[in-house]
Parts: C-alpha cells; sequence; structure tokens
C-alpha cells in the first residue's frame, strides 16, 4: 500500500481515554497546592527546529492545564520537560549533559518530575540509555504521543511508575492546548513527519510517516490566531509542500494556502520546509496572486552536485530545482530565496563542491544555513564509503562561507535607500540600545527609535550589510 494513501486519524483533544487521566494529574496537582501553599511548576526546555517550539508550546500549554504553572529556571520546577533534537548526534549529547545535570535538582526536591520527548527519545538506543544510566528521569514521550502527556503523569505521579515505551502512531491530536511563546508570531503545524527518506536524515525514523491536519482545523486555528491580533503566523511541516498528499480529492497545500489567504487581516502568513521535488507552479501562482503571503521561500538545496543529490536521494537535480526558482523570481521580483547546503557528503570530490559553489553564484540566495556533514547512526549515508576529511569539509565550508556572505551583501545593496514593511521584534537581544524587526522577507532590520514589539512600521533602509539591514522608522 502507497504509505501516503494510509488514512490518518485524527485524535480530538477532548478524546474521553484522556480525561481520567487530566483529571487525576489535576487532583494531584490541587493536593500540591493545598500542601505546598503553591502550585507546581513546570519547565520545558527546547532543542531542535520551530516543530519542536511548535510541541513545547503543546506540552506547557497542557501541564497548564492540569495545574502547573510555567517557569523559566529549572531550579524552581516540579515538572522538567526536555524536548529533544536528534538531527546531529551533537544535539543529543547536549541535551543528554544537561539532563545529567538535572540529577541534583532531583537530589534537592524529591517530588521533582523529568519526562525526556522529541526526536532522540523515538530511537530505542537512547530510551534505555535513559531508562539504565538516568534512574532521575522518569518517563520519555514520544514526538508522535505527545497528547498522551497527561496518562504519562499520571501513572507517574498515582504509581511512582517509570516508562520507557516507544510508541509511533499515525495520528493527528486536534485541539491541545497551546501555550504559546509569543503574542504576535505563531507557529502553525500542519503536518508530521517525513516519506521522502534523504539518505543522511534521521527525521523520517524519528518522527515516522506524514500526516496532514484536516485543512478545516488548520483554517480555524489561524483564523482564531488572526481574531487575536497575531500578525505573523508560520505554517510548519518537515515537508510542508507534500501537505494533504494521498487525500482523495486531491486538495494539495497549495489549496490550504489559498483558503488562508483569503482570512482578512493584517497578518503575513510564512511556510517552512519546503522540499524542492514537491514545490510545484501551482504554489508559486498562489503565493504570487496572494494578499498575505510573504514573499520568502526557504528551499533546501543541500548540494549543487547532481551526483551527490543522486547519492543524498533528493529526488531532484540542479535543472528542475533552478526551474521553479526562476519561476519564483519571475512571478515574485522581491521574492527573498533562502537555502540549506551540506558540505562534506560522502563521496563529495573537489568538482561537485565547485559545482555547488557555481550554484551558489546562479541561484543567488538571500542566505543559506550550512552545514559540514556528519554521519547520523541508522541513515544509510553514514555506510557510505569516502567520507570525507574533517580538514576538507572545514576547508570547503569556509570557502562556501565566504562566497555565501559576498552574494548576501549583492543581494542586499539595493535594497538601500527602500522603505521596508517591519514587524517589529522589540529591544534587540544583542545590544539594548537599539530595536529590531523583520521585513516579510525575513530580513533582519535594526533601528534606533523606540516601538512596541508584534507592530507594523516603515523603516527606510540606510545601510545594507550581508546579514542585516539598518534604518529609521518614519512615521
Ligand atoms: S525532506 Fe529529507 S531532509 Fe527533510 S526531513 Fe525529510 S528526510 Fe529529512
Amino acid at each position: 500500500m502507497n504509505e501516503n494513501a494510509m488514512k490518518t486519524e485524527v485524535i480530538p483533544a477532548s478524546a474521553a481515554d484522556m480525561a481520567p487521566f487530566i483529571e487525576s494529574v489535576k487532583a494531584w496537582t490541587s493536593d500540591f497546592a493545598l500542601r505546598e501553599g503553591r502550585a507546581p511548576r513546570c519547565h520545558v526546555l527546547t532543542f531542535g527546529c520551530q516543530q519542536n517550539e511548535a510541541d513545547s508550546e503543546k506540552l506547557l500549554g497542557m501541564a497548564l492545564q492540569m495545574g502547573y504553572e510555567g517557569t523559566d529556571d529549572p531550579a524552581n520546577a516540579d515538572l522538567i520537560l526536555v524536548n529533544t533534537c536528534a538531527i546531529r548526534e551533537h544535539a543529543e549529547k547536549r541535551a543528554l549533559s544537561i539532563i545529567g545535570q538535572f540529577k541534583h535538582l532531583k537530589e534537592q526536591n524529591p517530588h521533582l518530575i523529568i519526562g525526556v520527548c522529541g526526536c532522540m527519545v523515538a530511537q530505542e538506543h537512547r530510551r534505555s540509555q535513559l531508562q539504565k544510566s538516568y534512574p532521575y528521569v522518569s518517563f520519555v514521550l514520544c514526538t508522535s504521543v505527545l497528547y498522551r502527556l497527561p496518562q504519562y503523569l499520571a501513572e507517574v505521579q498515582a504509581r511512582g511508575k517509570r516508562l520507557f515505551k516507544g510508541e509511533e502512531e499515525l495520528t493527528v491530536a486536534e485541539g491541545l492546548p497551546i501555550q504559546r511563546a509569543s503574542g504576535y508570531r505563531a507557529y502553525v503545524s500542519i503536518m508530521y513527519g517525513c516519506n521522502n527518506f534523504c539518505s543522511y536524515c534521521i527525521v523520517p525514523y524519528v518522527r515516522g510517516r506524514e500526516r496532514s491536519r484536516e485543512p478545516a482545523d488548520v483554517i480555524r486555528e489561524v483564523q482564531e490566531l488572526v481574531e487575536a491580533g497575531y500578525k505573523d503566523i508560520t505554517l510548519l511541516g518537515q515537508n510542508v509542500n507534500s501537505y494533504g498528499k494521498g487525500r482523495a480529492d486531491g486538495y494539495d497545500f497549495a489549496d490550504l494556502l489559498r483558503e488562508l489567504d483569503r482570512i482578512p487581516g493584517d497578518h503575513m502568513l510564512h511556510f517552512m520546509t519546503s522540499h524542492p521535488k514537491d514545490a510545484t507552479k501551482k504554489l508559486v501562482d498562489v503565493m504570487a496572486a496572494g494578499k498575505h503571503i510573504a514573499h520568502s521561500f526557504h528551499l533546501p538545496l543541500q548540494s549543487g552536485s547532481d551526483e551527490i543529490l543522486r547519492r543524498m536521494n533528493r529526488h531532484y537535480d540542479r535543472a528542475q530545482y533552478l526551474e521553479i526558482l526562476d519561476y519564483m523570481r519571475e512571478k515574485m521580483p522581491d521574492i527573498a530565496v533562502t537555502s540549506d547546503i551540506i558540505v562534506g557528503f560522502p563521496g563529495e570530490s573537489e568538482a561537485d563542491f565547485e559545482d555547488t559553489l557555481a550554484m551558489l553564484r546562479r541561484a543567488r540566495f538571500d542566505m543559506i544555513f550550512s552545514f559540514i556533514y556528519s554521519p547520523r547512526k541508522g541513515t544509510p549515508a553514514a555506510e557510505m564509503p569516502q567520507q570525507i576529511p574533517r580538514e576538507v569539509q572545514n576547508a570547503r565550508f569556509d570557502r562556501l562561507l565566504a562566497l555565501q556572505a559576498e552574494i548576501a551583501a549583492e543581494q542586499n545593496t539595493p535594497l538601500t535607500g527602500t522603505v521596508q514593511r517591519v514587524l517589529c521584534d522589540g529591544v534587540s537581544k544583542k545590544n539594548s540600545d537599539i530595536y529590531n524587526g523583520r521585513t516579510p522577507q525575513n530580513k533582519i532590520v535594526f533601528f534606533e527609535e523606540p516601538a512596541p514589539e508584534g507592530t507594523w512600521l516603515s523603516v527606510r533602509v540606510d545601510r545594507a550589510e550581508a546579514f542585516a539591514l539598518y534604518g529609521t522608522v518614519i512615521k
């Protein structure tokens, strides 16, 4: 059976089977409050991508619904949820070292419950490592069963159990409470999982098969966000372009985006991440005709060599990539296109790398996220011959960044003197004397005039650099 045709089961949050657990945890938290004179506190620590950030907002939303309060300080917490990433070995090691540091918190607060969630715990070897070597960790919760947090907490609280089940469901939980980190920028997951099996990527093994939310559920959520005053809504998926694949009615991502664009308001819509093999001219036409769809497209290329793209199992070549890129630029000349590039993939010759540099010169990305290839246990590429020596990878990485910095500066320079629409993010995190925000093309803009977060500004660009614009707010 074609994987995409498998029917996704939609689990309403109010599903009967979670209700008794929610009540059990609520009873536990109110007992705690009576005993301790305060509500128990929950701290969620997030590693990795926007999808993990969106999941963490649901984890905190469920905890608050069951009587916990949020805290930014793990030392003050009675429940710590660590939402992990598995994209690289390094990300897992970082999470495990931080979980290791929580040992003393458990010694200080024996009531403390520690749960580990996210992509890392989808792997059996990591679950058994946590079970054996981290006795103060109470449970692991896999990404596809996030909505079962009440059940896991109830079992731990009521019976002191430790739970290390690996679970994968082809389900989508709807209506979970969400505690959003921002009051004006929001993530909306529209699909989960990935069926692409790029040879270097662990995601399909830890996030499961693709399953899309029902259009009506997505539209309702975005409608509510716009009515609540949200200004920037980012639609999320490991591969948003394959949204709805396998639906009998043929409804796809472009159809969803067109419907979302009909929602009136002064907001903008972004989406990520796209896969070039599923990026269609239909989608580009919907973007170009849209009122709220930001002219910003993140389209991971990964390599400029057709041979390396074949070995990566990416299912497109340079020509196909450039065809959709050129069509985007023809339809939306002001579009900002960003990409992901992997350097030093097994078997990457100097000529293959030169092809990547040539593609950068041709594609002229506004920005790239660049990575040095590192083998991921369990992926085909990790077993491939001709792994590239680190010093060669590093040298190529430096050459790639140097070229992209030139291109990014050339892409931004023509913006000098223009007036940009900017969504203000308030005081700059790096320099409290200045403010910053982002254009619909996701370009960061710095300015000196104070302005409230979440408001639209008109900013005249006085100076353009490779990775930032500097300007003056004009009233
Ligand atoms: S499209 Fe490829 S790189 Fe992206 S999540 Fe899926 S398998 Fe990984």
